[in-house]
């Protein structure tokens, strides 16, 4: 990594002065009602706040300082991904600080905002179906032909091992430095996997050399994902579907093998929403769906911990991305969901 919000006091300084030295470094912020409520002390890493707006940068960044290294991007180079939208956002800005271009494919499904936003912001946008993976219309292997058949770099996200490998090096470090090593458990939802598996590998490398007890790893995985199954009892099949984005996997991804994960919970939808909407009225905090998964997973596994104990999680965008879906009564209603009582006109 050259940039230096991925030296050895990860985030907290940026000589180069760059956009891309200023992903990471993200607060830490207590929870206070799922505090209160368990007895324990919960966080949220504050992911919202990269400059493209979530956890994703981080990918990005990880991606293409990766791919430079490798010798495979050079100047005026074409990234090309797959992505529900965050990872195209953290690319796409990453890519235009450094003079290359990127082509995004991403199903049509994704909210508006996101789609409008990469838009904005450049790149090249493709929205293709959904389609599961098995289909080869799938997004993920669109992007992959569409590099192979233009010669460009596949950013390849799910299995490109540079996702992990920057949380490894950048989110479990300053994890672990804002909360002086006190992480009893960490909790997180998986898209690629790269957040989980990589803050999970780096917080028990700092606990190992630290000579602690290693933090308890939780996957949080919302309805219609296999992963919750995955880790229970081997099984990948799924039903039930999630209206969270980015989130939840039909296959165990290169990120995901050999991650440290000791249990799982599968969050419904209605208790994410709950969630949210609390962080949102009772806390000042504007989060999306992924975000709720994550915070009920911490509360749940406070409750099983029991009093005492300090779990993270991350809170990986922004509310505002989902607008037209988690905080319009329309659209809540015709997917039978509660409506926050401030959002009824
Ligand atoms: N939350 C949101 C909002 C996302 O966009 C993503 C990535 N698609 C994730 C969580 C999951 O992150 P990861 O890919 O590192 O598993």
């Amino acid at each position: 990594m050259t940039e230096s919000a991925h030296s050895s006091l990860p985030g907290w300084s940026n000589p180069s002065f760059s956009m891309p030295g200023a992903i990471g470094g993200t607060p830490l912020i207590r929870l206070r009602k799922a505090s209160e409520l368990t007895g324990c002390e919960i966080y949220g890493k504050a992911e919202f706040m990269n400059p493209g707006g979530s956890v994703k940068d981080r990918a990005g960044l990880a991606i293409i300082e990766d791919a430079e290294a490798r010798g495979l991007l050079k100047p005026g180079g074409t990234l090309v991904e797959g992505t529900a939208g965050n990872t195209g956002i953290g690319l796409t800005l990453v890519a235009n600080a450094r003079g290359y271009r990127s082509i995004i494919i991403m199903p049509e499904t994704q909210s508006r905002e996101k789609i409008d936003f990469l838009r904005m912001i450049g790149a090249d946008l493709r929205l293709v179906p959904a389609k599961p993976y098995k289909d080869p219309g799938n997004y993920v292997h669109v992007s992959r032909r569409l590099a192979e058949e233009e010669g460009h770099v596949w950013a390849n996200q799910f299995d490109n091992l540079a996702n992990r490998e920057g949380h490894r090096q950048t989110t479990a470090p300053e994890i672990w430095h804002q909360l002086n090593g006190n992480v009893d458990a960490f909790t997180c939802a998986c898209g690629t996997g790269g957040t989980l598996a990589g803050t999970a590998m780096g917080l028990h490398d700092a606990a190992k050399q630290a000579g602690r007890k290693l933090p308890h790893i939780v996957l949080a995985d919302p309805e219609g994902s296999g992963l919750y199954g995955w880790v229970k009892n081997n099984d990948l099949s799924a039903s039930g579907s999630s209206i969270t984005e980015g989130i939840g996997q039909s296959r165990v991804t290169g990120n995901l093998e050999g991650a440290p994960i000791d249990d799982a919970e599968r969050i419904p939808d209605t208790e994410a929403l709950d969630i949210i909407y609390s962080l949102l009225i009772d806390e000042g905090l504007s989060v999306g769906g992924s975000s709720g998964i994550n915070v009920a997973a911490a509360i749940r596994t406070a409750h099983k911990l029991g009093p005492g104990h300090r779990i993270v999680t991350i809170l990986c965008d922004s509310g505002a991305r989902y607008q037209s879906k988690l905080f319009n009564p329309e659209f809540l209603h015709s997917k039978n969901l509660p409506v926050a009582p401030w959002l009824k006109s």
